[in-house]
């Protein structure tokens, strides 16, 4: 189905955990000299205008990112990477105007060398892709299913990298397409980094998917956790988690300190609670 939008959604809680991880690891990458690639198997749009009546409607970016800047106080070091890329993207007159999405901020902060690969279903955001990053030489954008691109171009040649899934959980079977995208990717390249987001609405299938991918996986992995208040039924997304494998250092180092702060800052009226595990031990 071709229904959602993450324009509804972007800046929201859950996008603050998700991209300031990414920022992390692409800081991460880019200590090394070498090459890196990245694969952003469901893009979205790129950028959100926030003054947009999506996000005029939701106000979820302004509970989310919005309140992040606007907190006073000193925020923990981990998210520089990721405050300073949404600044420089989308602050204008004072103000944050729009909102970065996970191809625009991986393109901030790869360098020339660096090769992104960006898959989006929906046409009128693949144009949108288009005309934010077409101009760029190392940058690909496929329109077509972000699962079979992984299945096309792993391993990459480069060999130091990491992909974002970023499904919009439409479908009713996306925890299985999930895990057997795992299965399969990493059966051909177990060593990249792995940053998958997922929302936290049914517990139990949460718990089937990270089972399954424990099971499977011959690699490190993380899971962590963010919830802004107690899930209750038809009141949207409460909670959020992000399952990363091969995680860098510099993330498990981090998490510990970010994910209670965020939970304390984007947590509504001191309801935020955080989680943080290795994968295959709850
Ligand atoms: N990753 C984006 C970000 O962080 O800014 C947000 C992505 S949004 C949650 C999910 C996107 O996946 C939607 O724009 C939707 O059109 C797209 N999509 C849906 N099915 C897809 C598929 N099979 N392959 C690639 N993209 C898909």
């Amino acid at each position: 189905s071709m229904n959602y939008d993450h324009a509804f959604h972007a800046g929201n809680f859950a996008d603050v955990l998700k991209h300031a991880c990414l920022c992390l690891c692409l800081v991460h990458l880019r200590q090394k000299d070498k090459p890196f690639v990245v694969f952003d198997t469901h893009a979205g749009q790129g950028r959100f205008d926030l003054a947009g009546p999506q996000a005029q409607k939701t106000q979820e970016a302004a509970r989310g990112i919005v309140r992040l800047l606007t907190r006073p106080g000193p925020r923990p070091d981990a998210l520089i990477p990721y405050v300073d890329a949404v600044r420089a993207l989308g602050w204008v007159n004072g103000a944050l105007r729009a909102y970065p999405g996970s191809p625009l901020l991986a393109h901030h902060l790869m360098r020339p060398r660096d090769r992104l690969v960006v898959a989006e279903l929906h046409p009128v955001h693949v144009r949108a892709l288009g005309a934010l990053l077409g101009g760029r030489a190392q940058t690909r954008v496929e329109a077509r299913d972000g699962y079979s691109v992984l299945k096309a171009l792993l391993p990459p040649t480069e060999r130091r990298g990491l992909v974002l899934i970023d499904p919009p959980f439409e479908r009713r079977d996306e925890f299985t397409a999930l895990a057997r995208a795992l299965r399969e990717s990493l059966k051909r390249w177990a060593s990249g980094t792995y940053l998958v987001w997922y929302p936290i609405k049914d517990e139990a299938a949460v718990a089937a998917f990270l089972a399954s991918v424990a099971e499977e996986a011959p690699c490190p992995g993380l899971v962590a956790r963010l919830q802004v208040r107690p899930a209750t039924a038809g009141s949207g997304l409460a909670g959020t988690g992000l399952l990363v494998l091969n995680p860098p250092f510099a993330l498990s180092e981090a998490l510990p300190s970010l994910l209670p702060w965020l939970a304390e800052t984007l947590g509504e009226a001191g309801q935020g609670t955080w989680h943080l595990s290795d994968l295959g031990r709850p």
